[in-house]
């Protein structure tokens, strides 16, 4: 793997940090520090900069539109566009568009035509239901939701848990079992519209992130065409599998971005703060934070990037796209951490951004695969095993 960056990633990624210097973190100042949107008018404004800056819908695949971003490339813009208060879950708070629900570029040309197109306008929503009250880490295992055939229809009846933006969704992507003979080859993915008859929002469930909420959702005899059937029947759960492999490596890189962005307000301030007659920098305690800093930000991001080239070259990337997540996710959570202990009481404080890092980055080692089925997944790899 060559580590060093190519003329095109060098632009790239100093575009998107002096976006992000320039455009967003002004705005941020002026913004409640639990703020998920932008001023009106602002979104707009800055959604317009990006497409000039021929960035817009970065995910998107080239026959879509999208710019056809490489994976390692994607990985370095989403480190750029995570640096700023907002940018762990809302990383430049979405004026570089979506590519919406990846699983939905896998429809027929129908549900392409009715589900993705319109939510590549930015008029539609969708939501990502595989976890339910039963446990997520293991969904293979957990799922309860069942789907039983009745003549062209599928009913759907169970529940779903912590899926983020159902409430304002106008359809979403529902894993049930329709074959409780064939365990994970008994899972299908079915899109379902939020208005349909036995859909219902039960409740929201607030979390450590600001702003944003789960849902838990109630299926009651929720009738489904057939042709909703999102890829084949029993197919659901590679389906899902396969996109949240590979959303682990940007998923990865937006942490190790929050942890630059602490690790400079970290250096600056030891810099400038005297304590006992000199300043912190000169202390090796503080020293070594900063040091640990560097080491949890550079493993990190030589393992995301080495994921993403694997997996640029078609080799396989499960292992290393499992190791990126677990290291990547949890040493940011340590690099927040010691800036905030540099920093004393005004790093707790909301006048910094990093008491919110601190708090959606504790999420990141339990989203998209907690930490233990990382090392459930390097294990298997490693000891040709099952899980038990
Ligand atoms: C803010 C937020 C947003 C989310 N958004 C979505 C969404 O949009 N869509 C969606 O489908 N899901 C979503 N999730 C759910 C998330 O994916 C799950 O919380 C996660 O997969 C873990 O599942 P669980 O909470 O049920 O934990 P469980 O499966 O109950 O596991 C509990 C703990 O035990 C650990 N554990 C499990 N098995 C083992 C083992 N064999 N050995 C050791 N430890 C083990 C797990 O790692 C975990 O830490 C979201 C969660 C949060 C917090």
């Amino acid at each position: 793997m060559d580590i060093a960056l190519n003329e095109e990633q060098r632009m790239i990624t100093e575009t998107v940090r002096r976006f992000v210097r320039n455009e967003i973190r002004p705005l941020e100042r002026d913004l409640d520090p639990d703020a998920v949107e932008l001023p009106p008018g602002e979104a707009d404004r800055l959604r317009e900069i990006v497409r000039g800056m021929g960035l817009y819908n970065l995910d998107v695949p080239e026959e879509y539109g999208g710019p056809g971003m490489a994976l390692t490339t994607r990985g370095l813009v989403a480190e750029e566009m995570a640096q700023h208060r907002a940018g762990l879950y809302l990383p430049c708070y979405g004026v570089f568009g979506s590519a919406g629900l990846v699983q939905l570029y896998s429809g027929n040309e129908a549900q392409k035509e009715r589900y993705l197109l319109p939510m590549l306008r930015g008029e539609k929503k969708g939501f990502f239901g595989l976890t339910e009250p039963s446990g997520g880490a293991d969904p293979a295992r957990a799922i309860q939701t069942r789907a039983i055939r009745d003549g062209d229809d599928w009913v759907i009846n169970g529940s779903k848990l912590f899926i983020s933006g159902a409430d304002r969704a106008d359809f979403g992507l529902i894993f049930a079992r329709t074959d409780p003979e064939k365990g994970r080859q008994g899972i299908t993915c079915f899109i379902v519209d939020t208005d349909m008859p036995g859909f219902e929002v039960r409740r929201v469930v607030h979390t450590l992130r600001s702003g944003n909420y789960g849902t838990e959702l109630s299926l009651d005899d929720l009738r489904v065409p057939h042709g909703n059937i999102l890829g084949e029947e029993g197919k659901g759960f590679s389906l899902a599998n396969t996109a949240l492999t590979r959303q682990r490596i940007p998923y990865t890189a937006g942490c190790i971005g929050v942890a630059v962005a602490a690790q400079e307000m970290a250096i600056a301030y030891a810099q400038q703060r005297e304590t006992f007659g000199a300043v912190l920098a000169t202390r090796q305690a503080i020293q070594w934070m900063i040091v640990d800093n560097e080491i949890d930000i550079r493993t990190g991001r030589l393992l995301y990037l080495q994921a993403a080239s694997k997996a640029e070259h078609g080799e396989p990337f499960r292992f290393e796209a499992a190791m990126a997540k677990l290291v990547g996710t949890e040493g940011a959570g340590r690099v927040v951490d010691r800036a905030i202990q540099i920093h004393g009481g005004i790093g707790v404080s909301k006048d910094l951004p990093l008491e919110r890092w601190y708090r959606e980055l504790r999420i990141r080692r339990i989203g998209e695969g907690p930490s233990e089925v990382q090392r459930i997944i390097m294990a298997r790899d490693l000891l040709s095993v099952g899980s038990g």
